[in-house]
């Protein structure tokens, strides 16, 4: 039995040594990368365009609070054959790009309002889907105000931009596609209530005021494809608005601000002597939802299933998303989750069905 022990003993470390040798030859260096990065060269998750279903990927969960993973503010909705970016926090285009969503195919950019954790990223999401066969400037919807954000953006990126003319040629990155082009909403902000902003093949994209003084005007968008919706909330406190615009839809992303969390926070600022962080812990909850809020306007709105996301403090982990969304499920028992990066939400055409995965 012990010379068993010793053979097999012997075996593995052959084995292992062998293995460590042989991951040092360059050709099976090489094959190993091409088999690696053969999945992450193509394009990913194709099926999420197909016309049977509205679907949307959670591509940013976090608040300005510092996440180690997760981008700030960014709902996709997919349909009609592209995807529709609500918001483009820092760090979202990392985690589109990680997903491999063919960034040619996106449809157009809606942007909430313009604090900084809703569109950091925009200038990425043009280069990138410039860079890789967009045909067109990209169009970015908004509060009035978004021509100053976009000429800002497309000025920060024209030096970047020359060189990648220089670098690749003209025709292969032509100069008047790779822009932003600013398309302003004033509907909603001069009181004319919700304003349809966009209709194409089947769908119609509706924006709405919500509430987030002194950050005037806000929006929230609610896409409606084929007998399915989904609502996108921004940045509101609870409102009337907010469950108007949501009436009767299938899922409401919602953001959602742990303020018995965020006390504790402003606290421990105060100990540690960081009196500013106490100050803006300390005036945050006026212009945020909770989570109980956004289950009790999900609950209002009779919506199927109500999403969190924009999470402050953003949860590091598991245990912390049940602090998080304590006494959530005493409102609502069911038809809620907490959104994380990479979460998809399906709306199959012709049911009522609500399907959700993580996507990697
Ligand atoms: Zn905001
Ligand atoms: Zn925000």
């Amino acid at each position: 039995m012990r010379r068993a022990f010793a053979w097999i003993f012997v075996l593995a470390l052959v084995a292992a040594l062998s293995g460590f040798f042989l991951f040092r030859v360059p050709a099976v260096q090489d094959a190993l990368m091409r088999t690696a990065i053969g999945s992450m060269a193509a394009t990913g998750h194709d099926d999420l365009f197909e016309a049977d279903a509205l679907r949307a990927v959670l591509c940013g969960t976090a608040s300005p609070l510092p996440h180690p993973n997760y981008g700030k503010a960014c709902v996709a909705v997919f349909a009609a054959g592209r995807f529709w970016v609500v918001d483009t926090g820092p760090g979202s285009w990392n985690r589109m790009g990680l997903l491999r969503i063919d960034p040619a195919r996106i449809g157009a950019i809606f942007l909430t309002h313009f604090h900084s954790d809703h569109i950091g990223d925009l200038g990425e999401f043009n280069l990138n889907s410039w860079a890789t066969g967009r045909k067109g400037p990209l169009d970015v919807y908004g509060p009035p105000g978004v021509e100053r954000v976009v000429a800002g953006f497309n000025d920060a990126y024209a030096l970047d931009k020359g060189y990648r003319v220089a670098h690749h040629g003209a025709d292969f990155m032509p100069p008047e596609v790779g822009v932003l082009r600013a398309i302003p909403v004033p509907g909603p902000a001069e009181g004319l209530g919700p304003s349809v902003v966009l209709e194409a093949e089947g769908l119609r994209v509706t924006a709405f005021s919500v509430q987030h003084d002194p950050v005037t005007p806000a929006y929230g968008y609610r896409f409606d494809y084929r007998g399915r919706s989904i609502v996108v909330s921004g940045d509101t406190a609870k409102t009337e608005a907010m469950v108007e615009a949501a009436k009767g839809s299938d899922v409401l992303f919602h953001e959602a601000q742990a303020n018995h969390i965020v006390e504790i926070i402003g606290e421990r600022a105060a100990a540690a002597g960081r009196p500013r962080v106490t100050k803006l812990m300390g005036d945050i909850p006026s212009y945020h939802t909770s989570p109980v809020e956004a289950a009790e306007v999900a609950n209002a709105a009779g919506v199927g299933l109500v999403v969190f996301y924009h999470l402050t403090p953003s949860p590091p982990f598991r245990l912390v998303e049940t602090i998080f969304t304590r006494g959530v499920s005493d409102v609502r028992p069911e038809g809620w989750i907490l959104g994380r990066d990479g979460l998809m939400v399906e709306l199959p055409v012709g049911s009522d069905e609500i399907r959700t995965d993580w996507l990697d």
